[in-house]
C-alpha cells in the first residue's frame, strides 16, 4: 500500500521545498507549516530521489545544452551573413547561408525532427555536430569583420 507524504500533498509544496534544499532548520519549519519534523525529514529523501541523476536526465540536459550551442551559432551566423551582405561579400554571404543551413541540420536532429540515421548512429549525429560547430566557429573567426569596412575573405577559394 502506497504511503502518502503529507508533504508530497500540500499545495505550498514548491515553498516547503525551497525550504528544505535552502537548509532551513526543520523544527521552526515544522512550526511553521504544520508539517511533523519527521514528515519534512522524509520528503528530504523525496527531494533527492527526484533530483538524482539519471541517464535519460542527463542525455536530455546535454541535448538541451547543445542545442542552446547550435542555436546561439545560428545567430551568430544570420548576424554575419547580414554584415557579409552589407558589405557586398557575396561568397562570405553564401558561405553564411551554408554554415547556417549545416547548423539549422544539426539543430534538427538533436530535437528530433528529423527522423535520419540518428535512431541506430547516434555516434555519426555527435560527429556531425562537432563538425558543423567547428565550420560554424571557424566561419565565425574569419569573418569578423568591423562594420563597413568592406573586404574580401582572404580564406575564399577564387576559383568557379
Ligand atoms: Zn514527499
Amino acid at each position: 500500500m502506497a504511503r502518502t507524504c503529507s508533504v508530497c500533498m500540500r499545495e505550498d509544496r514548491e515553498e516547503v521545498e525551497r525550504a528544505l534544499l535552502k537548509g532551513e532548520p526543520l523544527r521552526p519549519m515544522a512550526r511553521r507549516t504544520g508539517l511533523s519534523r519527521a514528515a519534512l525529514q522524509r520528503h528530504k529523501l523525496h527531494i533527492a530521489l527526484a533530483l538524482a541523476p539519471s541517464p535519460k536526465a542527463a542525455e536530455l540536459l546535454h541535448r538541451s545544452k547543445l542545442t542552446a550551442m547550435v542555436e546561439d551559432l545560428i545567430r551568430e551566423v544570420h548576424r554575419l551573413k547580414r554584415k557579409a551582405e552589407r558589405a557586398r561579400d557575396i561568397r562570405a554571404a553564401i558561405k553564411g547561408l551554408d554554415t547556417a543551413l549545416k547548423g539549422i541540420e544539426v539543430l534538427a536532429k538533436l530535437t528530433g525532427e528529423l527522423d535520419t540515421r540518428a535512431q541506430h548512429n547516434s555516434l555519426h549525429v555527435h560527429l556531425d555536430a562537432e563538425r558543423a560547430l567547428a565550420i560554424a566557429e571557424t566561419y565565425a573567426a574569419r569573418h569578423r569583420v568591423q562594420p563597413g569596412t568592406a573586404h574580401r575573405s582572404p580564406t575564399m577559394p577564387t576559383g568557379g
